[in-house]
């Protein structure tokens, strides 16, 4: 291969001083472009507490945020029973019709609490109704008001009760809607999505389904992106780009969200085909779950936005017929410079398949006006694959070097001040695609590669449009707009201003729509999977290539002395983007250090057998801190001793038996019918508890049904050897009946009771965390766990 013959037309009107004022020009254009896309992903600024009485005020929120995350207020906590007492009074302040549902409900979606059992909680969710004039239906406005044991929860989700709180306000101050609105302020989010369960499944105002409108927040900061829709979105998706003042939404959201082990409350409700919108912000994820999780930590901004939109929308379906809402299809849609821009699934194969047709005809047609052979087009299209690949695996080893730098990263969401790194990938990402572009320009033509480029995004569009339909739009749109600008650029003169224009629209598309995921992807996944938005970066790059050419001088139009300087300025934008990869990665070493503001999270936790006063120091960290070193010294299954933690291995050590009491278990009853017995006990813990757990070890029983508080609960075989279990969080003080239905063996039926509560002061040779060092956000981090087998 080499490069095709220059024509002596074109050779003619190379005028390097013209085509650089054409690079200047059209990279300014693009990166205008680019502060656009980054304002429409911005926060609003946040309305003062003396803003209209109609509208949403952040100020006014945040004295709700306030009082909700005083404290740490886990369900089934006295903190959370202070909590809800405000809630109520709020509601009742405004005159709503308010109450609490106080019910023990299963948990929802695919938690998992007990290998082969159930979870459920005890849970008071605060039930509010704005009655509507002619209602059609419900609207709910959802979000969680318990917290974390380990942290006040100030963004998760006191924000987003408090948004509720704000909203109901407004809705209250103005003409009443049409349809009745219910706010739903639910508990026990955390332990097990048990709070929404138990309204979605069992209250009244729930039966006939509705909207749900749930507000979430993982992280402190950062644009509220509407995440998570029912099926058949297209309706909900219509009212949400013309209602939601700020419609950050992308239909590939909700493939990556699939993708991630995270749940809410929007679960539960799906599991009861309620159709919907999920709403958070994420950006800011170290303090998730977290002490640092405190009210100073809300983003007024972001708090702004959640309640703009929930505003917004509330008052929108509070007059929409929502007879036919979930009829019809799934769009497609992401945000364009602060609006949205949708379109109908069904769209999305046939506008991949004519984005891949579009790019086969430029790739003829190039041949056919000798911009590139049949040889050039084939070799940028397969070495097109080279940075697509370098990049990413390049963003994966030099974050695999930086936290062996920092290993206390390996247990955050993502490091305090993240923006240094990101960018360093971005660098790499664009040092990858500069360096490889300046070695192949001369070889391949620069047509060819461009062509590469627009072949794999096409290519790319197919696949999405077949296994991700909703990421789709990504690579298509790119590759369609380019294989256009190239068919322009092909029609116009080459002299003229047209290709350069034509390429630059056609860029500045790329921009807009694969902008906003490099940027939102860094939060959503974090630094670890920093490989992603590397790869989403570069194939930004690939489709604003002809834009990036016109930095080099026109392909085959010197020799000698003058070639050579061109290929070192080719190599200069690569050289200046691996230089800043470095530096941006060093700034962000020296920027992100662990103090006490930022500490390194560390995972402790505490389990004692009252039955044989055997106790052991637990953690999750997988290579401990050095703080967290100072107790364990072994990996363990912790399993048979303690099934009520999991089954994965833990690291840990030998500890001093606290004098605690393990939960007491009385025998109610025990009644014999065939080969059955039936065993009626009640499980009381004898401290103050977070959670209680009761397992059958199933070799000495096997259990046929079950039920806890009156409530029947799924039988599945487990494995290991207590292979039936049940996870009950919040227990009341007076303990949970549980009725076994088992086919006993020869001997004694074996079940293990375990309770557990939060905090290890007082735990004998525990040592307060120095400063420096914090608490990893996990539900148990902190965790004091006493179990005890009794036989039956
Ligand atoms: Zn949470």
């Amino acid at each position: 291969m080499g490069a095709p013959p220059t024509r002596p037309a074109d050779r003619a009107l190379t005028k390097p001083r013209r085509r650089l004022t054409s690079a200047v020009a059209a990279l300014i254009a693009l990166l205008a472009v680019g502060a656009g896309v980054l304002v429409g992903l911005s926060t609003p600024a946040p309305a003062p507490a003396d803003a209209p009485e109609r509208e949403f005020s952040a100020a006014r929120a945040y004295r709700n945020v306030e009082v909700i995350a005083a404290e740490p207020h886990v369900a089934g906590s006295a903190a959370n029973d202070r909590v809800r007492e405000h809630l109520v009074a709020t509601l009742r302040g405004l005159g709503l019709q308010t109450e609490v549902q106080d019910a023990v409900a299963p948990e929802a979606g695919q938690l998992s609490g007990a290998a082969g059992g159930a979870t459920l909680a005890r849970v008071r969710n605060v039930v509010a109704r704005l009655p509507g004039t002619d209602p059609t239906g419900k609207v709910f406005l959802v979000s969680h008001y318990d917290s974390v044991q380990t942290g006040p929860g100030g963004n998760d989700d006191a924000a987003g009760t408090a948004t509720i709180l704000e909203v109901a306000r407004a809705l209250t101050t103005g003409p009443r809607p049409r349809n009745d609105i219910v706010f739903v302020l639910t508990d026990a989010e955390e332990a097990c999505l048990c709070g929404a369960a138990g309204f979605a499944g069992d209250h009244p105002l729930a039966r006939d389904g509705g909207v749900v409108l749930n507000l979430e927040a993982r992280g402190s900061t950062g644009p509220v992106i509407m995440f998570e829709t029912s099926r058949n979105n297209a309706k909900l998706v219509e009212v949400f780009g013309k209602a939601a003042p700020h419609p950050v939404g992308t239909s590939f959201a909700v493939e990556i969200y699939r993708a991630l082990p995270n749940d809410t409350d929007f679960t539960a409700f799906l599991d009861r085909k309620f159709v919907g919108l999920n709403s958070a912000y994420i950006d800011g994820g170290a303090i998730y779950h977290t002490p640092l999780d405190v009210p100073a930590r809300v983003d007024r901004g972001s708090l702004q936005m959640h309640g703009d939109n929930a505003l917004g929308l509330a008052r929108e379906f509070g007059r929409t017929d929502l007879g036919d809402l979930s009829a019809g299809h799934d769009d497609t849609y992401f945000p364009v410079l602060g609006g949205l821009v949708r379109y109908p699934g069904w769209l999305t194969l046939p506008l991949a398949v004519a984005a891949l047709l579009a790019v086969g005809a430029l790739g003829w047609l190039l041949r056919r006006r000798g911009r590139a052979t049949a040889g050039t087009l084939a070799a940028g299209f397969g070495l097109t694959l080279l940075p697509v690949v370098v990049a990413p695996l390049g963003a994966w080893l030099l974050w695999a070097a930086i936290t062996t730098i920092r290993p206390g990263y390996a247990e955050l969401l993502d490091p305090y001040r993240p923006v240094w790194y990101r960018l360093a990938v971005v660098a790499l990402s664009a040092a990858v695609l500069f360096c490889w572009y300046a070695l192949l320009r001369r070889r391949v033509g620069p047509a060819a590669l461009a062509f590469g480029g627009l072949a794999w995004l096409a290519v790319f569009g197919v696949l999405l449009a077949v296994a991700v339909p909703g990421g789709a739009y990504l690579t298509t749109l790119p590759a369609l707009a380019g294989a256009l600008a190239g068919f322009a650029a092909l029609a116009t003169r080459r002299d003229g201003p047209w290709p350069v224009v034509a390429v630059t629209l056609a860029a500045a598309v790329a921009v807009v729509i694969l902008l906003p995921p490099v940027v939102l992807l860094f939060p959503a996944l974090g630094m670890g999977m920093g490989a992603v938005a590397a790869l989403v970066a570069v194939l930004l790059g690939l489709a604003v290539l002809p834009v990036v050419d016109l930095l080099h001088p026109r392909a085959g139009g010197q020799r000698g002395l003058l070639a050579l300087r061109a290929r070192r300025l080719g190599a200069l934008p690569a050289a200046a983007a691996a230089l800043a990869a470095v530096v941006l990665a060093g700034v962000g070493l020296a920027v992100d250090r662990f103090d006490a503001a930022h500490p390194v999270p560390t995972h402790l936790m505490y389990a004692l057998d009252a039955g044989t006063g055997k106790a052991a120091w637990l953690t999750r960290e997988e290579k401990p801190q050095p703080w967290t070193d100072g107790y364990v010294d072994r990996s363990i299954a912790v399993a048979d001793d303690f099934p009520g933690l999991g089954n994965s291995e833990m690291r840990a050590g030998p500890a001093a038996a606290a004098p605690l009491p393990a939960p007491k278990l009385d025998l109610l009853s025990d009644t014999r019918t065939g080969d059955q017995r039936v065993l009626r006990v009640r499980v009381t813990p004898q401290r103050q508890v977070r959670l209680l757990t009761l397992h059958v070890d199933t070799s000495t029983a096997t259990v046929r049904s079950a039920s806890v508080a009156g409530r029947d609960v799924p039988v599945e075989p487990g494995g290991g050897k207590w292979g039936f279990g049940i996870v009950f969080h919040a227990p009341p003080p007076e303990g949970v009946e549980v009725t076994l239905t088992l086919v006993p063996g020869a001997g004694a039926v074996s079940v293990r009771a375990m309770d557990a509560s939060d905090g290890l002061s007082g735990v004998p040779g525990f040592r307060e965390r120095p400063e420096g060092v914090g608490v990893v956000g996990s539900h148990s981090s902190e965790m004091l766990a006493v179990a005890r087998t009794y036989p039956l």
